[in-house]
């Protein structure tokens, strides 16, 4: 076929690829991230035939148009279905009332209790297969607040054409969090506690792949939330929500705890392909630089302040990239400056034509530590919900922003099993882990912690990766 989606880079500067070799790769050569070339276009017929299909089927059509040739639809289906098998509800990703018009989109029934498992589940699989019709090997390497490894290793445990190494912040993750990436027993698994933050992790990862030299001699994959594959997965549910509240001939609003802006991105993406999203509110901690650039036009790095809703404690937000491309009209060469700019001086200043753009499509609320246990506090009482930090922080700013006019979804984004410190602190409930992870405090754990140094870390992964 000669009009299908590729995959171009922020940057401007690299070569387009087909979704496989976009997915495989994570981050284009130029440093830039990968998005479709043209965003596909749903008919309100089309989208208003979702309500009451299967999240696999409507996973399946969702994502159909975007990858092109790279997979039949057979083989499509099969790794939809194989990918969500796993989880612990019929629906995959249902639909709670919190109140009136507020509903709590509850993403963490997956096998590591966070919302990263729906897209990890998918492209674990989709890797597999690629991998296997070529017979090569990859070595993945990502950088994690705690559930994208945790996700990442559930996904590729085991696989024999897969090394998987995890960067994660030493002492910086919830205990849960760091048992499910230490304690898997597969000699292709390799957590590493890194000497730093979040920020750190993710800076040695684009380090390593832009050592083209490194990056070509291991292999090197990436399945952070950059990877394309992993933000096309996360735009099924706001289709599937959507679709329940009675898109699309009713507009609905979602409220997004966000960190590295891949989950919200998603629901951009969701809106351009003709949903209609009515507010898209990034919700953020007080690591609060994605609010302060929506309000102010400055994206302006500053210290990392660690939070009871780590998983969002970042300060780089790697995904934001996509949108300011789209913001700049698809210039490359503008979003090159920018990113220049940031390693350079420590952020920049959005021009207004591009804050404009910004603003239309989402709005931005911020969220104190306080204000966070008030929540959990609140949303126990009023809705007899029992929600882990992340998620209290969407629901607070979603009762604060709505604008009333559309039924407002919260996203839920991890299971409270996830913090029980933090849970408890503030409600006094300890939740209990589902049954399948009841074990995880007996396992033991295997871990090596290294320091924030490119060469140490490098030699590290090409001595203890199997060749
Ligand atoms: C990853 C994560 C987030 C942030 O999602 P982004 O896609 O990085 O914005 C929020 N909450 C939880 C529980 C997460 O694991």
């Amino acid at each position: 076929m000669s009009n299908q989606i590729r995959y171009v880079s922020t940057r401007g500067n690299a070569p387009d690829l087909p979704f496989h070799e976009a997915m495989l790769t994570g981050l284009a050569r130029d440093g830039g991230l990968f998005v479709p070339s043209e965003v596909p276009q749903f008919s309100a017929g089309q989208i208003r035939a979702m309500a009451g299909q299967s999240y696999e089927d409507i996973a399946f059509q969702v994502m159909r148009p975007f990858i092109g040739d790279s997979f039949t639809d057979a083989e499509f289906k099969e790794d939809i279905a194989s990918a969500y098998e796993g989880f612990a509800h019929d629906a995959r990703a249902p639909l709670k009332k919190l109140g009136a018009n507020h509903f709590l989109l509850e993403l963490f029934h997956g096998p590591t209790l966070a919302f990263k498992d729906f897209a990890m589940q998918l492209i674990g699989r989709l890797f597999q297969r690629e991998l296997k019709r070529r017979g090569t090997k990859v070595t993945i390497v990502g950088a994690t607040s705690g559930d994208t490894g945790s996700a990442a290793i559930e996904a590729f445990r085991g696989l024999d054409a897969v090394d998987v190494f995890i960067l994660y912040p030493h002492g910086r993750v919830s205990e849960v969090q760091r048992r499910q990436m230490t304690t898997p027993s597969e000699d292709n698994v390799h957590a590493l506690a890194l000497n730093g933050h979040f920020d750190d992790c993710q800076a040695r990862v684009k380090d390593m792949f832009n050592d083209f030299e490194f990056r070509d001699e291991i292999a090197l994959a990436g399945v952070n939330s950059i990877n394309w594959g992993r933000v096309l997965a996360q735009v099924v549910y706001y289709f599937s929500a959507a679709t329940s509240l009675g898109a699309p001939d009713r507009s609905v609003s979602f409220s997004v705890p966000t960190g590295n802006f891949g989950d919200i991105y998603a629901g951009q993406i969701a809106k351009r392909m003709g949903l209609p999203i009515d507010q898209l509110i990034i919700a953020t901690n007080q690591n609060d630089i994605l609010h302060r650039c929506l309000s102010t036009g400055e994206y302006r790095t500053s210290e990392v302040h660690p939070s009871i809703s780590p998983s969002m404690d970042i300060q780089v937000s790697s995904n934001f990239e996509r949108a300011l491309f789209d913001a700049y009209d698809r210039d490359g060469n503008a979003v090159a400056q920018l990113m220049d700019q940031l390693k350079a001086e420590g952020g920049f200043t959005v021009s207004q034509g591009a804050l404009q753009a910004l603003r239309e499509t989402y709005t931005s609320g911020r969220v104190s530590e306080e204000e966070t246990r008030a929540e959990i506090t609140h949303s126990l009482a009023h809705s007899a919900e029992l929600l882990c930090p992340h998620s209290a922080i969407g629901v607070k700013i979603a009762r604060d922003m709505s604008n009333g006019q559309s039924p407002m979804v919260t996203l839920a984004t991890a299971h409270p099993a996830k913090f029980p410190a933090a849970v408890e602190a503030a409600s006094g409930i300890h939740p209990p882990l589902p049954p399948h992870m009841e074990n995880l405090y007996e396992r033991s754990e295997r871990v090596t912690q290294v320091e924030n140094d490119l060469d140490a870390l490098e030699t590290h992964i090409r001595k203890n990766r199997r060749a």
